[in-house]
This record gives C-alpha cells, structure tokens and sequence, in this order.
C-alpha cells in the first residue's frame, strides 16, 4: 500500500498540478489575497545561487525522508507551492496537492545560538565590503566556507520543526518537502530572508562587522605609528635629525 494520500486521492499528473496551482492563485488575487508563490522553475536546478543550493543540499541531512525528498522537488518544479513567507523563525505555506484546496503547511526553525551568531560575526570582522554585499542582496563568496559548514548556519534537524494540514501521516509529506525547497529558491532571490528566518538582526551583524573593522583600522594605525616612531628614534640615535 502506498501512502494514505495515495490511497485515497488520485494524484494530480504534472499538469493537473500546475494548472490548479494556478487556478488557485488567481482565485486568491481576485479576492485580494496577497499570495507570493515560488515560481514555476525551469531547468534541473532549484536553487541557482550558492547559498540557495548550499540550503538544498543541507536537506538531504534528512535522509530518512528521502521518498518525500523527491515529491517534494518535483511539486516545488511544477509550482505546486501557491504561496510561501519568510517571517522571524517561521515559514507559512500553501502547496497545492490532490485536494481541491491547497494543503497549509508550517515550519518553524529555532534561532541560531549566541554562540554561532558571535562566531559568524567575528568571522566577518573586518570584511565590510561583505556586509554590504549582503544587504545590497548578495552572500559574498567569502563567507562561502561558513555556509558550507555542516551544522553551522543552517537548521539540523532538530531545530527544525513541521507540519502540514494533508492527510498523509508521515512527519515530513511531500508538502513539507516542497516547501523546504521553495525555502531555497526564495532565498536564492533575496538571500537576507536568511537572517530572518534564523532571527539574526542583521544590522546588528552589520554594526558588528563596522565595529571590529574599525577597531582593526585602529590597532593597524597604532602600529604603523609605533613604527614611525622607531625609525625616529633609530634616525635620533645615528644622528640624522
Ligand atoms: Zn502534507
């Protein structure tokens, strides 16, 4: 027997599902609904920007999903996910399934520890342009090996929590899946949803990175000064004044 959703429903064929995703969406309009979907996407890739793939990647840490894992791509491909917001902590989503209504999907992902956020910090001291970089909507390549850590920056499974209004009584449904990859390709589009998602007050993190990279102009001025001076002072002992 395959899952209770399976049992009970037909499922949608890829078509099926894209034509009601859109039907749903514009029924949603119509009503003044603010409905903000993860698009369509085309291509064998989610997520094109690196840390929007790095997002993707981190997903496979839950392996014992893996079935759903795949539906939950494909559903994210033919844009099944209706509607997807990034709040503090917090994902909401609409994905449309083999129901007639789309199924309302909620995850919530635990705040990144003290201890992690003073370590990304320190990491970026110094490195300004960075923190520009992200605010002008971009995660620059140098915090590239920071991402990339296992267990760093994004959620392990368990500060990760879920659920979904379908019948299929797995913890983690294709729904659920789908949306966590929706996740990365929204990310890919407006990489701060990051900070947020993670409660990371990003000018905060910002005045940080001023801060040590102010305090570093400042002991390399005092150093260069010491230097001035000693030469003064080699210069004074052979006479050269
Ligand atoms: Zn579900």
């Amino acid at each position: 027997m395959g899952y209770y959703d399976d049992y009970y429903f037909k499922q949608p064929t890829v078509g099926e599902l894209r034509a009601k995703a859109e039907k749903m969406i514009k029924k949603a309009n119509k009503k003044g609904e603010n409905w903000n979907p993860v698009p369509v996407i085309d291509g064998r890739k989610i997520a094109k920007s690196w840390w929007g793939k790095a997002w993707c990647d981190n997903l496979e840490r839950y392996a014992d999903y893996d079935n759903r894992l795949e539906r939950g791509r494909r559903y994210v491909r033919h844009g099944a996910v209706v509607d997807l917001d990034i709040t503090e902590g917090k994902v909401t989503a609409k994905v449309m399934g083999s129901g007639s209504e789309p199924y309302d999907i909620n995850v919530d992902i635990s705040p990144l520890s003290e201890e992690k956020v003073n370590h990304i910090v320190s990491e970026c001291s110094g490195r300004l342009a960075n923190a520009e970089a992200l605010i002008s909507g971009k995660f620059p390549d140098e915090l590239k090996e920071l991402f990339l850590e296992k267990g760093m920056l994004f959620p392990t499974p368990q500060e990760i929590k879920f659920s979904c209004s379908c019948p299929d009584w797995a913890y983690m449904c294709k729904h659920v899946a789908a949306v966590l990859y929706g996740v990365g390709a929204r990310l890919d589009t407006d990489p701060v949803l990051f900070f947020t998602l993670r409660r990371i007050n990003i000018s905060e993190f910002v005045d940080a990175a001023l801060m040590n990279r102010v305090e570093t102009m400042l002991a390399n001025a005092d150093a260069k000064s010491q230097r001035i001076m000693d030469k003064n002072e080699i210069d004074g002992l052979f006479g050269v004044i």
